[in-house]
């Protein structure tokens, strides 16, 4: 499963990649572009645009348009529409910025090519295989991680709140259908008797 997203929806896209789902960088912010690049890659367009949307889905592209506000109810209800989880993070991270795979490389690997102090403070560095862009954990991956952990409590309120109707939607099944077959006795007593 392969995604792109709007301009709208860049931010959810870069959340997408982190927990390691694969969302491709928008070659342009052109609705006719986007919709060629989803066409051409077999991708699902994620927009906030309702136009764009319907226009998608006329011309036979995959498209889903969230309802949610806030990055990680947005992020969660994209992960529980399509049935994905956000367990991936961060063994399957993929870059941010350009989706490409991540690698945990050797410490020496990086030198010179990041600031000196973020080299002499951090032990641990990935390098994303497809645009060279390094990571390590700095400042910002306690908030990283954070977020993830956010969106994690998002999904498993969407999912527990799916399960509930579910569970009741079976039990009022179960209860309509115990009803029927009480119903059906009757009469047939009645012929009988
Ligand atoms: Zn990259």
């Amino acid at each position: 499963m392969r995604f792109l997203t709007d301009v709208m929806m860049k931010k959810a896209g870069r959340w997408l990649r982190m927990l390691g789902h694969d969302v491709e960088p928008a070659e342009s912010e052109d609705d006719d572009a986007l919709l060629g690049q989803a066409r051409r890659g077999g991708l699902i367009l994620l927009t906030k645009d309702v136009e764009l949307h319907e226009r998608a889905q006329k011309a036979g592209i995959q498209s889903f348009l969230p309802t949610k506000k806030g990055n990680a109810k947005e992020v969660a209800e994209i992960l529980a529409h399509f049935g994905l989880n956000a367990d991936n993070f961060p063994s399957r991270t993929r870059c941010p910025e350009c989706n490409g795979p991540l690698k945990e490389v050797e410490k020496k690997e990086v030198e010179g090519r990041i600031p000196q102090k973020s080299f002499e403070s951090h032990e641990r560095f990935w390098v994303c295989g497809k645009g060279g862009h390094i990571f390590w954990e700095g400042a910002h991956w306690k908030n990283i991680g954070e977020e993830v952990g956010k969106i994690r409590e998002e999904l498993a309120a969407i999912r527990g709140k799916i399960a509930a109707e579910k569970n009741l939607a079976a039990t009022r099944g179960e209860l309509s259908a115990g009803n029927e077959m009480s119903a059906g006795k009757e009469p047939a007593a009645g012929t009988e008797g």
